[in-house]
């Protein structure tokens, strides 16, 4: 317990996406949530972000911290802070800034360019990112403020935690969030040069991987604590078949590795609220929400069939997500009277195979690619069931955000959809198989036809739950046990 004399803690989050500025995927969605969590919960929590033109558009009041270059590339560099307010209802979060219009100031995805390839500068950019991180945290570059945390997200933070390790002067701590193992930030070794850290660091037992360097070993042998974004994740990356080749340094680590689960944010998740819909409608009452499938049918150019139980998909079309089982159980899907609606973008010979089964299920599979908030909403409620099949899922969303607008997942029994999903308010498969995933849809089917058990398992999804505030606790349990020591 913290005494009540205790200041504040002061943590710093680095990241490269928040929502609704640039997001890619989950991690924008927590990385814009759990900062104002963490100050409704007491603390002085900030975020360090690049400065990515939608972000430093708006950021409010921004005010010149420190000037420097040239560095990484870039003759110069401005840190600025100013408040960034990214939700209605939420307290706006002080936000430090990197202003490198070199690095930074581009049309493009956060990763890629338009032509969907990684920024050849990419090192440059996220190493900028780290090295920043870690100044401010050593009280280098913002003498007003400095953490005692330092909390840096998945692979593009990950080197904050290598730089500060290398600053025996500081005392913060840090703290290294694993959002999805698979995205590492390999670059060519030779390039480690350019980002001024000691060639000793160049080994196995530092950012050195299979010849590459690696920005995500960073974080994962030089943070002090670990975590993850669920606790059956953290257990499954200290395996080989999820571990992507680090599960040795994750074994290592195992002690100062723990799963914490994401959260919902209600300000932008509820039915009852939520401005993307046709109708409203809670636990209590659910009739909008039929009022909502039906026009998700209309627009999408379903049959409107209030009887057809409806499978709803959003997600990025990649291999983890084990849509290729949703298009091999299709048929038999299908034969029970069942329609698909997906929302996605990612692989193009998914994007094709989903447009293929469009063409020829006419009324009963309808596909929208492209990459689309508000749409989104409306799979959320429209749908009767929400699909999350993945290989692997550290967390996942979709099947949070579907329990709360009563949509029951179905999902594979892995990672965080296995710490989230029960046989109470959804249905679960364990092998990544199409026969499996059938054999599960087959029960949700039959399910659906009873609609009075139907009703108490959507109002036992959304009775669950998952609120950000929750979250907070549990990160300011693990930063409390972290407190730098006076003096
Ligand atoms: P991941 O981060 O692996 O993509 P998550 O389930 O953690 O998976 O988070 C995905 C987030 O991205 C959710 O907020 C989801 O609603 C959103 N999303 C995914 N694909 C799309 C899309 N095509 N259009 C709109 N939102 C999407």
């Amino acid at each position: 317990m913290t005494t009540t004399s205790a200041p504040p803690l002061r943590m710093l989050h680095a990241a490269a996406e928040i929502f609704p500025l640039v997001k890619t995927g989950g991690l924008a969605d927590v990385v814009g949530a759990l900062p104002p969590a963490l100050l409704a919960a007491g603390a002085d929590a900030r975020l360090l972000l690049p400065g990515m033109p939608a972000i430093l558009e708006a950021v409010s009041r921004p005010r010149k911290v420190a000037e420097f270059g040239p560095a990484f590339g870039a003759a110069r560099v401005t840190l600025r802070i100013g408040r960034l307010k990214v939700g209605a209802g939420e307290p706006a979060v002080q936000a430090y800034v990197i202003d490198a219009p070199w690095l930074y100031a581009r049309a493009g995805g956060p990763y890629q360019g338009p032509d969907g390839k990684p920024w050849d500068d990419n090192l440059q950019r996220f190493g900028l990112l780290g090295w920043v991180s870690a100044q401010l945290a050593g009280g280098g570059l913002d003498p007003a403020w400095r953490p005692d945390i330092l909390h840096a997200h998945d692979w593009h933070a990950a080197l904050a935690c290598s730089y500060l390790r290398m600053n025996p002067g500081a005392a913060a701590r840090s703290v290294f969030t694993v959002h999805n193992l698979a995205y590492q930030g390999l670059f060519p070794q030779g390039d480690f040069r350019l980002l001024g850290l000691p060639q000793r660091l160049m080994q196995p037992d530092g950012l050195e991987f299979h010849g590459w360097l690696s920005f995500m070993k960073g974080g994962l042998m030089h943070a002090d604590r670990l975590t993850t974004v669920s606790p059956t994740y953290a257990r499954e990356i200290t395996t080989p078949e999820f571990g992507c080749g680090v599960e040795g340094v994750l074994r290592e680590r195992a002690a100062d590795l723990s799963g914490i689960l994401n959260g919902v944010d209600p300000h932008h998740w509820d039915p009852a609220t939520d401005r993307s819909l046709a109708a409203h409608y809670s636990a209590v009452d659910l009739t909008g929400k039929a009022r909502c499938k039906a026009a998700l049918q209309r627009e999408m150019g379903l049959a409107v069939r209030a009887d057809a139980p409806l499978f709803g998909v959003v997600s990025r079309l990649s291999e983890q997500k084990g849509l290729d089982l949703v298009l091999a159980a299709l048929p038999a899907l299908l034969a029970e009277g069942a329609q698909l609606a997906l929302l996605g973008s990612g692989e193009a010979p998914l994007e094709q195979s989903f447009e293929a089964a469009t063409a020829a299920y006419p009324g009963q599979v309808a596909t929208r690619i492209g990459y689309d908030e508000a749409f989104a909403h409306r799979i959320m409620a429209g749908a009767d069931l929400i699909l999350v099949p993945s290989r692997f899922e550290p967390c996942g969303l979709t099947q949070l955000y579907g329990m709360r607008y009563g949509t029951l997942p179905l999902v594979r029994r892995v990672g965080g959809l296995a710490d989230t999903v029960d046989d109470r308010v959804g249905f679960l498969f364990e092998d990544a198989e199409a026969g499996a995933l059938t054999a599960a849809a087959r029960r949700a089917v039959l399910t659906y036809r009873e609609p009075a058990r139907w009703r108490a398992m959507q109002q036992e999804a959304m009775a669950r739950d998952h609120s950000w505030d929750a979250v907070a606790a549990r990160y300011m349990a693990l930063y409390e046990s972290m407190r730098p020591t006076a003096g």
